[in-house]
């Protein structure tokens, strides 16, 4: 179906009404549309919630052919294909999930060009099979799904789409368009590189979202924490919360139940049945909570999720920014709740360096890091600094301007002049190492710095440190505090296996004097941050 470009414009926008039931496009959609409508290639970064699938969805009814989607959520294709049929759309799958009869179906629709969409999964393209049977068909378009997953240093690589590289090559006329939630340029020029793009568009999306609250709060008590932030904030609504174990979301799940939360549990560990009930239970009811690993979520489309809560620090900002992403799809008021602690930070990094990969994958992990914690630990607001990481600017225009939407917006963290007890703490690391040759984690340099005669104190002898008890001016929490801005502000490092803490090369002007350290002020214990009730 050729046409001039008004001609098609205008079918794609019936399309959208007649098939879709939407009135218009949204954001950058009409223009990715097309574009690939009139056979060019393209490279969209929208946020999640967005409306990617339109971008190739409708192209794929336009154009005569088949439009062939990639894409690694092989649970969901069932659901996406189902949606599509209901709407009139001639859709189907091949997967593992089918037989082999059911898969001979498929493949005869589409040879007999009865299929608008084909979903399949990326390994699937590794077989000559379903290479032989895509060039016996007509293929109208390459829709590549979660793009990122091509990218070898960011946080969710699939070796499988290494090889979606061949389909610009074995077909070079079919146009492709590769789209994804993940907007760091390093990801962008990954998937541009390693899918050959070079020649493709670029469409990328605003990765404002307005309507989400961002708050990171210090982690003390979380579960108790999290209760207080959903009875107080969140009563009645749907939500996800995260935790990194498996044992941590069975037990968070059962600790809500008995609070009188309806929660389920959701993670790798679950059978599918129980997984899929879960799962079908969070999209149909209106308020259940899932306590989820980050296994839940990639591709579900519940618009009315009220809030994200994390118990656990991400990984990554990019983890951070997809899963909060989750929350608030309708466009409604909606939160983003993190509670993260020094103890989160050890645990990452142990996972890093006892983690497969080589010295590189290591560094790249530790910088993904880095720049999580500094989001938790900046007194900026927090959606300029996370827009700023994407390359972007918010929708208020420059990028320092404050969102007046976030918990450092809402509350301004007071700082405060940490200089001096950030001397304290890093002579304390120094002298352990100068005079003892020891390395010691958090908790002992604390415990050092408040005088404490603890039994490992005083088996280790750190009493006659003269560094002993000269923090009596800060609690413990205030140190904890103090430790991890200094870890997030890279005066401060965490080494191997258990956390110990040793200096890095910005350490030595703190020391000598030479540098102001402005530390944030934690808000104070179990106070909903984001409200100032009058005290
Ligand atoms: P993404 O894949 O970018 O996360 P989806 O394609 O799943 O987003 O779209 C998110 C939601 O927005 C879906 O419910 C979709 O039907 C809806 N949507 C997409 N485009 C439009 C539009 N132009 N008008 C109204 N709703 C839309
Ligand atoms: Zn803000």
């Amino acid at each position: 179906a050729e046409g001039s470009g008004g001609a098609s414009e205008t079918a794609a926008l019936r399309v959208l009404r007649k098939v879709f039931g939407y009135d218009a496009f949204r954001g950058r959609q009409e223009a990715v549309i097309e574009h690939v409508a009139h056979g060019g290639d393209a490279v969209v970064l929208m946020p999640t919630g967005g409306g990617k699938s339109l971008c190739y969805q409708i192209p794929a009814l336009v154009r005569s052919g088949t439009g062939v989607v990639i894409s690694p959520l092989i649970a969901l294709m069932q659901d996406q294909v189902d949606a599509l049929r209901a709407l009139g759309v001639r859709a189907g799958f091949i997967n593992s999930t089918l037989d082999f009869d059911q898969r001979r179906v498929v493949e005869a629709e589409f040879l007999a060009g009865e299929l608008d969409l084909l979903y399949l999964a990326p390994e699937r393209l590794r077989l000559e099979a379903t290479t032989a049977l895509l060039e016996r068909g007509e293929v109208s378009l390459f829709a590549i799904d979660e793009a990122h997953c091509v990218a070898q240093w960011g946080h969710d690589f699939r070796p499988d789409y290494l090889s979606l590289s061949m389909l610009g090559e074995r077909w070079p006329e079919v146009p492709r368009v590769a789209l994804t939630a993940t907007a760091t340029r390093a990801t962008h020029q990954e998937i541009v590189q390693r899918l050959g793009l070079e020649q493709a568009r670029d469409f990328v999306a605003s990765f404002d979202r307005p309507n989400i609250q961002y708050r990171i709060v210090p982690k003390r008590d979380p579960k108790k924490q999290l209760l207080r932030f959903l009875k107080e904030e969140h009563a009645g609504d749907a939500g996800i919360v995260y935790c990194l174990s498996r044992n941590a979301v069975e037990r968070t799940a059962e600790f809500l139940c008995r609070s009188g939360v309806e929660a389920v549990p959701y993670h790798a560990g679950l059978d599918a049945g129980t997984r899929a009930a879960h799962q079908a239970r969070f999209l149909r009811e209106d308020g259940l909570v899932v306590v989820a690993t980050i296994a839940f979520g990639m591709g579900i489309d519940k618009p009315d999720v009220r809030f994200v809560a994390h118990l656990d620090l991400p990984k990554s900002v990019e983890g951070y920014y997809q899963e909060t992403g989750r929350a608030g799809r309708d466009g409604e008021p909606s939160t983003a709740w993190l509670a993260y602690g020094l103890q989160d930070v050890v645990q990452q990094r142990k996972l890093i360096e006892n983690g497969e990969g080589d010295v590189a994958f290591q560094r790249r992990a530790r910088s993904h890091l880095d720049a999580m914690l500094s989001l938790c630990e900046t007194v900026r607001c927090r959606r300029a600094q996370l827009l700023e990481y994407f390359g972007q600017e918010s929708a208020a225009g420059a990028a320092q301007v404050a969102c007046g939407n976030c918990d450092t917006c809402l509350t301004p963290p007071e700082s405060w002049d940490g200089t001096v007890p950030a001397q304290k703490a890093l002579s304390t690391v120094v002298r352990l190492k100068r005079e003892r040759g020891q390395k010691f984690g958090s908790g002992q340099i604390v415990d050092i710095l408040l005088g404490r005669k603890t039994a490992k104190v005083i088996q280790f002898d750190h009493d006659a440190l003269s560094v002993f008890g000269v923090g009596a001016e800060l609690g413990e929490g205030e140190w904890r505090g103090v430790v991890r801005q200094l870890i997030a502000q890279g005066l401060l490092e965490i080494e191997g296996e258990h956390g110990t803490l040793v200096l890095t090369d910005a350490s030595a002007t703190v020391l000598r004097g030479e540098r102001e350290v402005r530390l944030r002020k934690d808000p104070v214990p179990d106070r909903a941050s984001g409200s100032r009730s009058g005290s």
